[in-house]
């Protein structure tokens, strides 16, 4: 049967509305009971967000100043570079991301919000081998056999386990099984765990897919029978198997390549699915499967795009993604929403000539190597929007109080504006 790559998720059609969600990772956790905080679960990382630090102010080289003279400032820096990489999307709102879009091919940036699969030559595997997904809701609600594949879902995305696996499944009991350097859950009667190094996934997927269809498998180096014989049985007696499988810590992809194989293999025997995690707290923000879904439609692939251009982009995985375009010196401005991304700063901590950097942000940046811009902008909590959760859900995000000063969607329409004026200005003389 031939293979495709999936689609991306079509967002619901009915986004739910809560007047909390927390915007604290990818999870985007809407779950809470009327007046409640994320604070009243165990989530510690909700708690750091609600109690998120020191406000930006408007400054201009380390002086602070006008909104005017930022905005005029910041346009003649874009307007004078060779080339500059927006980059740090992934806390935005998709409204916002759009206008990021359109800004970046006025000025035919390159565009990186720093995803983990766009450093890695293989890039995303959804787009090399497609994968068999699902709603995280599918996973919680029928899948009574749950594989994680050499991830750690509570350091990533701290409410998962309670959220989608740890509920009761209406057909019994749920079944774990952990293959990987990670329990993830205590041993029980429901739970076992296999230790496998990382170069024993690919092996141990394909001698799965062998074993589960009865067929014999040559040249593989050989794991535990005991593993094989174990989780072959439990897949044989589940009604629905869900994988949940993580994508930052597959440097290489193959991995990912040999899982998103088995779980196609099983699908045509029975439910089954993947449930990649992206980079959840680690991911750079909230929004990280927006913005990978939003350049997807837009350029054609998720990240490592060299020149915005929505007739035609190229994608440069492992070349034009935001690190080694600033380690290369391929870049000398960087546009960035949200804080700056960890790697943008180790870029600029050891960039022979660090980037000029304009940043849109609610938080006040730590200083850097490099001559800084800084637009505030209103807190993510005072601002409207939509995101979409890991996997693919739409979620309206509602403000939670009000802000004087212009959300990001505005700041960059007024930025946009304000190059339109000034290059307008420069062609007249
Ligand atoms: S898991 Fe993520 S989205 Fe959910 S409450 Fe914790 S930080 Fe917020």
């Amino acid at each position: 049967m031939p293979t495709t790559p999936s689609q991306p998720h079509a967002p619901s059609q009915s986004p739910p509305a809560s007047d909390t969600v927390c915007t604290g990772c990818g999870l985007l956790c809407d779950d809470y009971a009327a007046g409640h905080q994320p604070t009243d679960t165990r989530c510690l990382v909700a708690g750091q967000w609600l109690n998120s630090a020191t406000a930006a102010t408007t400054t201009v080289f380390g002086r602070q100043t006008s909104l005017e003279e930022a905005l005029t400032k910041s346009a003649s820096q874009l307007l004078a570079s060779q080339r500059t990489l927006v980059t740090g999307l992934a806390t935005a709102p998709l409204e916002a991301i759009g206008v990021a879009s359109q800004l970046a091919e006025k000025l035919a940036a390159a565009i990186d919000g720093g995803l983990a699969e766009m450093a890695r030559t293989t890039g995303p595997t959804i787009a090399r081998v497609g994968e068999v997904t699902a709603a995280f809701e599918e996973l919680r609600d029928r899948a009574d056999l749950v594989i994680f594949w050499n991830c750690d879902p509570s350091a990533t995305h701290p409410r998962f386990l309670e959220r989608f696996i740890e509920s009761p499944i209406s057909s019994g009991r749920r079944q774990t099984i952990s293959l990987g350097g990670t329990s993830v859950l205590p041993s029980s009667a429901h739970h076992r765990h296999f230790q496998l190094t990382d170069e024993q996934m690919v092996p141990t997927a394909r001698l799965l897919q062998h074993a589960f269809e009865k067929r014999p498998a040559q040249n593989l180096a050989t794991q535990p029978e005991l593993l094989i014989s174990e989780v072959v049985a439990a897949m044989q007696q589940a009604n629905c198997i869900g994988f949940v499988s993580a994508t930052e810590t597959d440097h290489l992809g193959l991995s990912s390549w040999a899982l998103a194989q088995l779980v196609r293999r099983l699908a045509h025997h029975k439910p089954a699915f993947q449930i990649p995690l992206g980079g959840g707290i680690a991911a750079g923000g909230p929004n990280a499967a927006g913005l990978a879904t939003r350049c997807t439609w837009r350029y054609g692939s998720p990240g490592a795009i060299a020149t915005a251009d929505c007739d035609g982009s190229r994608f440069e995985p492992a070349e034009a993604d935001a690190r080694r375009l600033i380690d290369r010196g391929e870049v000398d401005c960087l546009l960035v929403l949200g804080p700056l991304p960890a790697a943008v700063k180790e870029g600029i901590a050891t960039a022979q000539n660090p980037p000029a950097v304009i940043a849109l942000t609610d938080l006040a940046p730590e200083p850097v190597r490099s001559q800084m811009i800084v637009l505030a902008v209103a807190s993510a909590r005072a601002t409207a929007g939509t995101m979409l959760r890991e996997d693919g859900r739409l979620v309206r995000i509602i403000p939670r109080g009000s802000s004087a000063l212009p959300t990001l969607e505005a700041m960059l329409t007024m930025l946009n504006e304000r190059i339109q004026q000034q290059s307008g200005a420069g062609e007249e003389r």
